[in-house]
């Protein structure tokens, strides 16, 4: 662009560049209009007269430094003056360069190539990301904004990808930053193929030539799509951007897994402006990361209202303990062959003080993520200790307590220790506490978690595989890890004895737990049915709402008196 009140001088200047190959000449003589001509056709160079009426050459440039987009545009003087003092005027407002005028044609073209290859360096190193040369956060938003004006203009959709890879940061930590940013540049090749490929975006970005993806943070990159059919076209899109990070990468041989999540948001429903868009897309991102990851979410109201609700709970969560709003249920575990009580299983509960009742289901995966699980798993532990140590000395002996423990508090240093302090200030036999374990936490790189559980084993606590049958397929770990005893899922259950499938993989269960000396107990067991047919079948022990539902602390006591004097009595529906 140049500014210069001479319409000669413009028209000379424009016939010599035009000669060298440059295109999209912008030529201003009404230095009033400068500004406003520089924001709207975003030139690379800035060809400047000095001396104009009304608004000088000056003027013009220290507007144009004021800009924050324009600080650094390459800003070339051409005057005719040779007063010093005038450059070096120029030269404090942020002049780049000086030309003489009349023109000198080659020195002119030799002026601005070498201004503009400096630009163009200086802009790489600002606007791109130097690992995979996408766009980065800044170049990217203001694009988005420049999208955002055209869609508007065309009335129509534009949709935002936000996209993070998950547990990057292990990545990082397994394979060094350097293997991590080769994974990234392949993360961003793939990225490019996918939405290359992608026939709307390809034909839509033709129309509105901007680039369109972009790495917008460590392990975050973002796509804008345009075109008619972008709202419709948006969960295609996603599906194979997230089927082609699912694909194993190649690190020297070792394949690599990685997943990611995307949040989706469109213009204008979810946002009128870049920033707005963005946000949102972040939040449905976060949402599809707490959903379980490797998915998309589109932003909705409904989402958000969800992220709020879980955002209170959190908070919520950290006052629960110090104001004693967890209970501990009990649930009778009976002896098939017997019919006597041999234990419980203790099961949390949150009685919160305006929400009432919330299930273990919905606060132990959010107490879990807040890191709050290691403190609510101590109490839980400590709880059923002393409540099985009172029962026990109450003339009810060897009446065993089962207790679930999450994943994550196998993470932590101190679980020995505090099942240790557990034992010792209640008073439990070791041999009347079993810890309920999942199958998903025994698959994987799991050294380390066999010892600790050797070791936790050598204490006289025994270990119960939970939920067993809906985990994993291979059952190697059985034989890697101490367990005691498996609890068929309740699943398996409800098809008992209807269903021929179910009734095989429950006799199948208990033959392989009792060839490897494992006690078999089937829990969710309802209906006289079922019992008969585990009792056929060699299950040792039932829990479910035939016998009892979960009970609180007093009713469970009750529930035990009541069993001693009438030894068939159930308590079921209640
Ligand atoms: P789980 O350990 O598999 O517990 C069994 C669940 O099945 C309990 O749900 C129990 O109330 C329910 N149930 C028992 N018998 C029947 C039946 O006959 N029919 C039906 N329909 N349901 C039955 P609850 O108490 O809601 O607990 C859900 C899950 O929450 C538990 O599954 C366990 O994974 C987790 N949980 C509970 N308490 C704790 C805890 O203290 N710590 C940890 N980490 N997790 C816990
Ligand atoms: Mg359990
Ligand atoms: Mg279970």
């Amino acid at each position: 662009m140049m500014v210069d009140d001479e319409p000669v001088m413009l028209e000379i200047v424009q016939v010599l560049l035009e000669e060298e190959g440059y295109r999209h000449f912008v030529s201003v003589d009404d230095s009033t209009r400068a500004i406003d001509q520089l924001v709207q056709s975003n030139p690379d160079i800035l060809l400047l007269d000095l001396d104009m009426p009304e608004v000088d050459g000056f003027e013009v440039l220290s507007r144009v430094r004021k800009l924050e987009d324009y600080q650094y545009l390459p800003v070339i003087i051409l005057t005719a003056s040779e007063n010093p003092v005038n450059k070096l005027r120029a030269l404090e407002l942020g002049a780049t360069d000086f030309l003489s005028k009349p023109v000198d044609p080659s020195e002119l073209a030799l002026r601005i190539r070498n201004t503009l290859a400096a630009k163009a360096y200086q802009d790489q190193l600002t606007y791109y990301d130097n690992l995979t040369g996408l766009p980065n956060r800044k170049l990217f938003t203001s694009h988005l904004g420049k999208a955002i004006a055209q869609a508007q203009q065309d009335n129509r959709n534009l949709v935002l990808l936000e996209i993070g890879l998950d547990y990057f940061q292990n990545i990082n930590e397994t394979l060094g930053v350097q293997g991590g940013d080769r994974i990234l540049r392949s993360v961003a090749e793939r990225l490019l193929g996918v939405i290359r490929g992608n026939d709307i975006v390809g034909r839509s970005s033709l129309s509105l030539p901007i680039e369109n993806t972009a790495r917008t943070g460590g392990d975050e990159f973002s796509v804008a799509l345009y075109g008619n059919d972008s709202v419709e076209n948006a969960s295609v899109v996603c599906n194979r951007l997230l089927a082609a990070i699912r694909n194993p990468f190649d690190l020297d041989g070792e394949n690599v897994h990685l997943t990611a999540s995307i949040g989706i948001a469109v213009y204008p429903d979810d946002g009128e402006e870049a920033d707005a868009l963005i946000k949102h897309a972040a939040s449905a991102q976060d949402f599809a990361k707490k959903q379980g990851r490797d998915r998309f979410q589109f932003y909705s109201s409904e989402m958000e209202a969800h992220s709020r609700a879980l955002i209170k709970m959190m908070a919520d969560l950290k006052t629960a303990l110090q104001e004693e709003q967890f209970e501990l249920h009990y649930q009778p575990q009976i002896d098939v062959a017997s019919g006597a009580i041999t234990g419980m299983e203790s099961l949390i509960r949150w009685i919160h003080p305006q929400d009432g009742l919330i299930p273990p289901l919905k606060f132990i995966p959010v107490a879990e993520e807040i890191g709050l699980i290691s403190e609510i798993g101590e109490w839980v532990m400590h709880e059923a200790c002393c409540s099985a140590s009172e029962w026990n000395a109450a003339g009810y002996s060897d009446l065993r307590v089962s207790v679930n423990v999450s994943a994550r508090q196998f993470a932590d240093a101190k679980f020995k220790a505090s099942v240790e302090s557990a034992l010792r200030s209640s008073g439990l036999d070791p041999r009347n506490l079993v810890l309920e374990i999942t199958e998903s936490m025994l698959v994987g790189d799991t050294d380390q978690l066999a010892v600790l559980l050797h070791d936790i084993r050598d204490l006289g606590v025994s270990f119960s595989l939970d939920d067993f049958g809906t985990g994993y397929s291979s059952l190697s770990y059985l034989k890697k890890f101490p367990i005691d005893e498996l609890k068929i899922d309740r699943s398996f259950m409800l098809g008992v004895p209807a269903n021929p499938d179910d009734n095989s993989l429950v006799r199948a269960i208990i033959a392989m737990a009792h060839s490897l000396g494992q006690q078999v107990v089937a829990e969710g067991v309802e209906e006289a049915a079922q019992m008969e047919y585990l009792g056929q079948h060699g299950c040792n022990t039932v829990q479910g709402y035939y016998y009892s539902k979960p009970l609180c602390a007093t009713d469970f006591g009750d529930y035990l008196a009541a069993r001693v004097e009438h030894p068939g009595a159930r308590r079921s529906g209640t």
